[in-house]
């Protein structure tokens, strides 16, 4: 079972250095990044766990398989700068992410069919466990969904004072997790992420309660179905009394129609 910490459809492998000891903090949204790794398969949460690598996700989305859960849901990830962790009325809340991998080019390799099940699975366990709404983050600080340029790529709009704008990130140029993926999240992974949640709410095992309220109605159907037939057994009786009647009425009238012809 899904819980808190962890989702049951990913791996859990999690991460044994420093990270271990990272503070709690409440996850209100989830991030998409693009990890920009070498061409073929490569092990992100190896990469995470090396000594020196001071970022991390929460999850990593191979190419091909199974998501990985690397950090529980529950504790601070290092991969959106000020999105990692702040206080909201006392409280330490922040994003939970995943890295996605991309053979190195996320313009010109899409997310595969495997990742869009991931992301999608990721996005019902966010909305479902903690409570994510399935919407875009509205704000560098709001709940909801979002990946890593959101805020802008840097391009004259986004700059000001020199500066690039997206509190999410210290790269200028950060375009992660690129225009083609960013069209996959929005068309894809989003209505597909809500159109499953709606149906595993659809589909939610029955309780004791509901059993009892089905049997009831069962019972009900079966007492209305036996007064249903007993109502058909006493028409049909009619019917074949009035039937009978009608051949005792001919019967008599061939008999008169016969004397009269006889002359009687
Ligand atoms: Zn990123």
């Amino acid at each position: 079972m899904s819980d808190l910490e962890r989702w049951d459809g990913a791996i859990w492998r999690p991460l044994v250095g420093d990270e271990a000891n990272q503070p709690n903090r409440r996850p209100i949204g989830f991030i998409v990044h693009t990890f920009v790794d070498h061409p073929g398969p490569t092990d992100m949460a190896a990469y995470f766990d090396r000594d020196g690598i001071k970022a991390e996700s929460t999850f990593v989305g191979p190419r091909f398989g199974t998501a990985i859960q690397i950090m529980p849901t529950t504790k601070r990830v290092d991969t959106q700068v000020a999105g990692n962790l702040w206080y909201h009325d006392g409280e330490p809340v922040g994003y939970a992410s995943v890295e996605m991998e991309d053979d190195g080019d996320p313009e010109g390799i899409p997310f595969t069919d495997d990742q869009l099940d991931q992301l999608v699975g990721m996005f019902v366990y966010m909305n479902d466990i903690h409570g994510v709404p399935f919407k875009w983050c509205a704000s560098p600080t709001s709940p909801g969904f979002g990946y890593h340029s959101m805020w802008g790529f840097v391009d004259n709009v986004n700059l000001r004072d020199g500066y690039l704008q997206n509190p999410w990130t210290t790269s200028r140029g950060k375009t992660c997790p690129g225009r083609t993926r960013i069209a996959q999240l929005r068309n894809i992974v989003m209505p597909r992420a809500i159109e499953a949640a709606q149906l595993q709410k659809d589909t939610e095992p029955m309780t004791p309660a509901d059993l009892k309220t089905l049997g009831a109605y069962f019972d009900a159907a079966h007492i209305e179905r036996e007064s249903l037939r007993a109502d058909i057994a006493r028409v049909n009786a009619k019917v074949d009394a009035a039937v009978a009647g009608q051949k005792g009425r001919t019967k008599l009238l061939r008999r008169i129609l016969d004397r009269l012809k006889a002359g009687g």
